[in-house]
């Protein structure tokens, strides 16, 4: 990062102390790095630059400033052109294309007046020019602009670093969130299901439905941790998916079996329809089933009382994909959400009073593309949605 913290405001003549810096002020620390193949020319450079307090590091070659600028990383650097080993201009391309030094400002120093040159020196990178023989005025000016721009590019890498450390920080609390909530939550479940099966015979119907509202609420928490978590697994591509060769008729049965009760006690008619033979495919058993879970959670939350949703699977001979629809008969998507419905925290503005988070479709869609499918929504505002994905029966 540049050292320089004060920079002057005036540079009319030589004093003994830096440029506009009050008492206590260390522009002492801000190193220029002076590149001259004539010893005259560097020794006039620090004739002007160390009375005003900036330490001064001198190099006669462009292989020499090269390694010196490696070593040192001086605020600033002035480059002779004309340089014997390596000129200028190739030094310059070469500290730009660094990652170490591609921030440190580099002013050509040339005796060259000639437009080409110094189009040539903006196109290997350097942020200001100098005609010799200079005017000392100009040349401390100039510094002192490109030092102040200096201090606020590294003010913005500085915060930038923060920012990232802050991001990284953020993500694995929310990991240990997630994974914190999750044991409980999988241990409350058990004990429902346990409850369940134990109190079978002694509980009343409506102390069963009870019962069962609890675990549907257990289940539908879990699934919006696991939306989360995985979202965030899958951009740091972390996700591995586990295909097991399997039947999507059973895997769609397993979970509309498991949502009925809730699309009733909302109710909304549930319905299952396979058509056809369909084949056995790897895929993820447990992500496939919460991918079929979020779209039937949807419809049934986004879909009036008194309303249908239908499930469809089948199998497409012509593409040999397996392809399940999730079809209600609620209030649609209008036309400028078809495109977004599926991005991160993508909510209908409408349904904001509702719960969620708009991660669901987030999460379907990582995980149909995962797996190598497409997945999409058709609708017809006031008519209805209908979700479709598919996926790949390969060879
Ligand atoms: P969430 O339901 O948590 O908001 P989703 O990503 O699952 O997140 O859905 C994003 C948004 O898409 C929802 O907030 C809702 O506005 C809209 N949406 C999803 N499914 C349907 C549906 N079946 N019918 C109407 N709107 C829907």
């Amino acid at each position: 990062p540049c050292r320089a913290t004060v920079l002057g405001a005036e540079d009319a003549s030589f004093r003994t102390g830096p440029p506009g810096v009050t008492h206590g002020g260390d522009v002492n620390d801000v190193r220029i790095l002076g590149m001259d193949d004539d010893l005259r020319n560097l020794k006039l450079l620090e004739a002007v630059l160390t009375p005003r307090g900036y330490d001064i590091i001198l190099a006669e070659n462009g292989q020499e400033a090269l390694t010196k600028t490696c070593s040192v990383l001086p605020d600033l650097i002035l480059m002779d052109i004309m340089m014997p080993k390596m000129n200028g201009l190739e030094a310059t391309k070469q500290l730009k294309a660094s990652e170490k030094t591609k921030f440190i400002p580099i002013i050509l120093i040339t005796a060259l007046q000639e437009t080409t040159d110094r189009i040539k020196g903006i196109e290997a990178g350097c942020d200001d020019f100098i005609s010799k023989p200079f005017d000392r005025h100009e040349l401390l000016a100039r510094i002192k602009s490109l030092l102040r721009i200096k201090l606020l590019q590294d003010k913005v890498n500085e915060d930038y670093e923060k920012l990232l450390e802050l991001e990284t920080l953020k993500d694995s609390l929310l990991h240990m969130l997630i994974h914190d909530l999750n044991n409980p939550l999988v241990s409350v479940a058990g004990y429902l299901q346990l409850l369940q099966i134990e109190l079978e015979n002694t509980f009343t119907q409506e102390q069963k439905d009870d019962l069962e509202r609890a675990l549907v609420s257990s289940r539908e928490l879990k699934r919006m941790l696991g939306n989360l978590l995985d979202i965030n697994r899958m951009e740091e591509n972390q996700i591995e998916l586990v295909r097991i060769k399997t039947n999507i008729a059973e895997l769609a049965k397993e979970v509309v079996d498991q949502m009925t009760f809730i699309s009733h006690a909302d109710k909304k008619a549930l319905s299952l329809k396979i058509s056809g033979n369909i084949p056995d495919v790897s895929m993820d058993i447990d992500i496939i089933k919460r991918v079929i879970a979020n779209l039937i959670s949807n419809s049934i939350k986004y879909t009036p009382s008194g309303e249908s949703i239908d499930v469809l699977v089948s199998h497409e001979s012509d593409t040999n994909n397996l392809r399940v629809e999730v079809k209600d008969t609620g209030n649609g998507i209008p036309e400028e959400y078809i495109d977004k419905i599926f991005d991160k925290f993508a909510r209908i503005e409408s349904d904001k009073t509702k719960p969620g988070r708009g991660l669901g479709l987030t999460f379907c869609k990582m995980m149909i593309e995962a797996h190598g499918g497409k997945i999409w929504v058709e609708s017809n505002p006031k008519k209805g949605s209908v979700f479709i994905f598919t996926l790949p029966c390969g060879k």
